[in-house]
């Protein structure tokens, strides 16, 4: 079995929704991943963020080990351990609040979604302000939600109520409140939409205008919880605190887990028994993963790592940027950096790739680099190399 004859079963069976690399991965160990082949990569990306403690992190691995042996799922109209636990790890890291489990990121956003237009429903208040380039989910929500043409277009009819506005800009957020406004859903770092960084007055004039009109302010922190911007969440950065806060992406350190935590300070009860529901959500085996993350964050000092190697990727970043001159700029917090080129980003991930190096590209332009947070400054070290190295060949045509 090759590489090749999983590529004729992918044509063959599997929607084309995605451009795929000719690259299959069968086994990780931390940073590194090995193909079908046996060849190595150095993983600076790893599972789209997913695996932010690298792949088969071993706490991990034997949390989902010891609790396969026990229950694998509980439904929801009973109680079960490991979820009460996570949740309430989860807000003592993030705010005091209460948690909605889903499967996936967009579910989480989704949950956002319906907790703002019941909010705002007594009032006639349904509508959520949105920011360009900014990235949501795939469901027809959080695809509405998302502030990207591309991403929308053939679905129409899409559902009503969202409106656009441009990150780092008050004026067009002021713009597009109006008197059926109920939310302002944000990503603190824009991921896919090319690693753009929220400004600090910008985060917290809009949590003043929330304030003062009674809006939800919702960070979307499926990319950038969980170490990968040096603390737990990114909103830590900020000196406020969100309304509602979703997570996704690396809380299961691989397994498919979605959050969406509602702060205390909402007193009244929004969505209540039948009003929202999921069959999978927050079940033992997804759970007891989300707690070994943050044991493993907290146990290895893995915010501090994170923050260390951050310092070092981001002087190396600004190093090949002041060498080479179709870089035009890096961008980023810690270990989740952008680098914005002059020229197509998507044939240098591939050149990295053939080198032996994973990264991604987004925004046809941008390169995305982020490693795993528990990351060795010898491996990392390693990656940039090859990243240089491709960025020579680059440059010399
Ligand atoms: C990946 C991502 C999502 C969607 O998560 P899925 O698990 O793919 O549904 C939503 N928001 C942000 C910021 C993301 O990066």
């Amino acid at each position: 079995m090759k590489t090749r004859d999983i590529e004729r079963l992918y044509k063959e069976y599997i929607l084309p929704t995605y451009t795929r690399a000719p690259l299959c991965l069968v086994k990780g160990k931390g940073a590194r991943v090995w193909d079908l082949e046996g060849k190595e990569y150095l993983d600076f990306f790893p599972g789209w963020g997913v695996s932010g403690l690298g792949h088969c992190h071993p706490t991990v691995v034997n949390a989902l080990k010891n609790q396969a042996r026990k229950i694998l799922h509980v439904s929801n109209n009973f109680l079960n351990v490991k979820q009460a636990f996570l949740a309430q790890e989860i807000s003592k890291a993030a705010f005091p609040g209460r948690v909605f489990f889903s499967n996936s990121g967009a579910e989480a956003n989704e949950t956002a979604v319906k907790f703002a237009r019941k909010y705002g429903s007594e009032q006639g208040r349904y509508e959520m302000i949105t920011m360009r380039q900014s990235f949501h989910g795939r469901t027809l929500a959080t695809l509405t939600a998302t502030g990207q043409e591309k991403i929308q277009e053939g679905f129409a009819p899409l559902p009503e109520g969202f409106r656009y506005s441009d990150l780092n800009d008050l004026e067009s957020v002021k713009k597009q409140v109006t008197h059926k406004t109920a939310a302002i859903l944000l990503e603190l770092i824009q991921g896919e939409g090319g690693i753009r960084v929220a400004a600090p007055e910008f985060v917290r004039e809009l949590r003043r205008i929330c304030d003062a009109k009674n809006l939800l302010l919702i960070f979307d922190e499926v990319q950038t919880a969980m170490g990968r911007t040096g603390k737990m969440f990114a909103f830590q950065h900020y000196g406020i605190e969100p309304d509602l806060l979703t997570l996704a992406k690396s809380l299961g350190g691989g397994v498919p887990i979605g959050a969406c935590l509602v702060s205390r300070k909402i007193q009244k009860e929004i969505l209540t028994p039948g009003t929202h529901g999921t069959t999978y959500g927050g079940n033992p085996l997804v759970c007891a993963a989300g707690l070994a993350v943050f044991k493993a964050i907290q146990r290895e000092g893995l915010l501090q790592n994170a923050v260390k190697m951050g310092e070092f990727l981001g002087r190396r970043l600004e190093a090949m940027k002041a060498r080479f001159s179709f870089i035009r700029e890096v961008r980023g917090m810690a270990l989740m950096r952008g680098v914005e080129l002059l020229i197509p980003g998507a044939p240098v991930a591939d050149k990295a790739r053939e080198k032996g190096l994973l990264i991604n590209c987004t925004q046809d332009h941008v390169l995305r680099i982020m490693p795993p947070i528990n990351i060795s400054k010898k491996i990392l070290t390693a990656g940039l190399k090859i990243l240089e190295n491709t960025f020579e060949e680059i440059g010399n045509g």
